[in-house]
């Protein structure tokens, strides 16, 4: 049974499964204008994507031949990638952040599973983790995966008229570097794809080519967010609704009481990112980082690095790179 509901007259939602542990589907919205019909983040690309896809249009009544453009947040495979596989076998361009084309360009030009991050660990003085990391192959049914630039990228504060119904883009960099979500001008509705969510923290920078100052970035996006006060939000994973701004002030909130954390315990000797991580604990239950397998491991350390580069930026800590390892201390 497909779950696709209209939200308003303009917009419509499809829920979609996704193959992942855990986080099991992504909501793909359907924009209607008097001249023109768009998908946003239409999915995982795969056969059960596609016949959920064309079942959920059928039962809102859309022809999927009317559908003039594929709006993606960010590349994420269970965003993007469907749109990939519709824009080769149906012609339907599919546009995307244009910060987000490094980590596309790095997914051909770079080998292994994660290769930057295991750079990024070794500086972190997480260096077994980075050995482990840099073992974890790229799979084979990963290597096939429908992964292509799009056919048009999307600049901040573009504006796409469908006809009575506006949509206008608002960059929002630290999910991805490219990570952009989309108003719907009339509706006050914000499409904020994996950038505010109602019960999950987004990771940030989980990418190809990740930013150094991704938390940053992520902070500045969350305040662009809290200066929306009308807008509902339309997320890509969980419930619809809720003031956008509410959760992300509560977001910062999270990421603020983060910041103190770390710095008390950098206060307490921890220098590097791998001793601060291995002294938190990490996801709603509360775990410790040994705990974690590998790769949330890696999230978990280079976010504990994000949040270093914050505090020094700050002037909170300073930095001193030794042996190629970045060890921090209270200013
Ligand atoms: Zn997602």
């Amino acid at each position: 049974m497909v779950t696709a509901h209209d939200i308003t007259d303009r917009v419509a939602l499809i829920e979609l499964p996704l193959p992942l542990v855990g986080l099991t589907s992504v909501n793909c919205y359907v924009v209607r204008g008097a001249d023109e019909t768009v998908l946003v983040d239409p999915g995982w690309s795969s056969p059960d994507t596609d016949r959920t896809l064309c079942e959920g249009l059928d039962l809102l009544g859309v022809d999927i031949r009317s559908i003039s453009r594929i709006l993606t947040t960010h590349h994420h495979w269970d965003h993007y990638t469907q749109g990939i596989t519709w824009q080769g076998e149906l012609g339907i361009p599919v546009h995307l952040g244009r910060e987000d084309a490094d980590s596309i360009h790095a997914w051909r030009e770079l080998d292994g599973a994660f290769p930057r991050q295991v750079d990024l660990l070794r500086r972190a003085g997480a260096d077994l983790l980075a050995t482990e990391v840099a073992s974890i192959p790229v799979e084979p049914h990963e290597a096939a995966m429908d992964f292509d630039v799009p056919a048009a990228w999307i600049d901040d504060a573009e504006v796409i008229d469908l006809g009575g119904t506006t949509i206008r883009a608002v960059a929002t960099p630290g999910h991805t570097r490219g990570h952009v979500c989309f108003e719907v001008t009339e509706d006050h509705l914000l499409l904020t794809g994996d950038h505010v969510l109602p019960r999950i923290t987004p990771s940030i920078a989980y990418e190809r080519e990740p930013d150094r100052r991704s938390l940053t970035s992520y902070l500045s996006s969350l305040r662009i967010v809290t200066e929306m006060p009308r807008h509902q939000m339309l997320p890509a994973h969980g419930a619809v609704g809720g003031a956008a701004a509410d959760r992300a002030a509560e977001l910062i909130q999270h990421h603020e009481e983060r910041l103190e954390v770390i710095r008390d315990l950098v206060s307490r000797g921890r220098s590097t990112a791998q001793e601060v991580a291995a002294g938190m604990t990490w996801t709603r239950r509360e775990r410790s980082l040994h705990d974690l397998e590998t790769v949330h491991q890696m999230t978990a350390v280079l976010e504990a690095a994000a949040h270093l580069t914050v505090l020094a930026d700050d002037g909170a800590l300073v930095l001193a790179a030794q042996d190629g390892i970045d060890r921090y201390a209270v200013a």
